[in-house]
């Protein structure tokens, strides 16, 4: 493909106060075809840090895409897209190595993950059949936890410190009113223990290990939800003590703040980030 042109230099990122700098770091982000998890990724690139996005998607959104490629060429940066499952173990082993092996060789280290695949569904709970019920834990669940597991082995093996991002939920902290998401809220609420859990074994390796806790975000997870019952997106005001519901934008800062070294003693920790939604429940 021919090269996209430079970006202007006030798109270049270089206002990022060194304390959150991702400079020379490389950070792998699942779910990072489309969504939060594609604007996570220019947020790393905004913060001089290298990408790898890993998403089902045979290809990610293209025109995010596009300006994530100019931002990460006009600085220099690397960003690389790997179709990939996160519920296939041996995939997500075999990218991550790959994707650390070539930072490490680059000089821009790999330093973690945002593990942000997530999938939901609405069905009342008598009828949740346990085959769809499975699924959701499988990738929310096992597939959070394969991102993790090969992101801290490579960081171990490097013998060098990092940081893991999980996006949790406030699904995870409270039962939403006007949804049946049994098994999304169990999904999100399990990987907060998970998270809490690795955090007491990685903790001597120098691997920080957080969630992050978003609430009502406006993507195509949410414009399903909307589709299904429109009268929802009332409730969901009724408990948006700012006024508003999130964008993807408003997570950026929160999560270069756990990855970077501003968050050097934050470990086990869940940061809600969802407008007071949690607070007015
Ligand atoms: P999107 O559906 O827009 O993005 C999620 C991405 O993950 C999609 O590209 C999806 O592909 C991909 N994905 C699904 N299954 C897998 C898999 N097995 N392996 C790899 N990638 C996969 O959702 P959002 O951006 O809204 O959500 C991102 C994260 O944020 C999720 O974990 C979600 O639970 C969480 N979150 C979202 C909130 C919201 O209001 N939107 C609120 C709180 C948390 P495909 O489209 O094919 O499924």
């Amino acid at each position: 493909d021919p090269a996209p042109e430079a970006a202007p230099a006030s798109a270049r990122a270089t206002t990022t106060p060194a304390l959150f700098s991702l400079a020379s770091k490389t950070v792998v982000i699942t779910g990072g075809g489309r969504g939060l998890g594609l604007t996570l990724a220019l947020a790393v690139v905004e913060a001089g840090g290298s990408v790898a996005c890993l998403d089902i998607l045979d290809a990610p959104a293209a025109s995010e895409w596009a300006s994530l490629q100019k931002l990460a060429i006009a600085n220099g940066l690397h960003v690389t897209y790997h179709k990939c499952d996160v519920t296939n173990e041996q995939e997500v082993a075999e990218v991550i190595k790959a994707v650390a092996a070539a930072g490490d060789a680059r000089g821009s280290l790999f330093w973690g993950c945002i593990a942000c695949a997530g999938i939901q569904q609405q069905l009342p709970a008598l009828e949740y059949p346990a085959a769809d019920f499975d699924r959701i834990l499988r990738v929310n669940v096992t597939g959070v936890f394969n991102t993790c597991k090969y992101t801290a082995r490579a960081l171990k093996e490097s013998r060098r410190p990092g940081s893991i991002v999980i996006i949790s939920s406030m699904s995870g902290n409270i039962a939403n009113r006007g949804l049946s998401c049994t098994a999304y809220n169990s999904s999100k609420a399990a990987v907060q223990q998970m998270c809490r859990s690795v955090a007491q074994e990685w903790g001597q390796y120098g691997i920080r290990v957080n969630t992050l806790s978003p609430g009502y975000i406006r993507t195509a997870m949410t414009d399903q939800l909307l589709v299904e019952n429109p009268e929802v997106e009332k409730i969901w005001m009724a408990g948006a003590l700012l006024g508003r519901l999130g964008v993807p934008e408003d997570f950026k800062a929160p999560a270069v703040f756990l990855l970077s070294e501003g968050a050097s003693f934050v470990h086990g920790a869940d940061l809600r980030v969802d407008g007071g939604h949690c607070a007015s429940a």
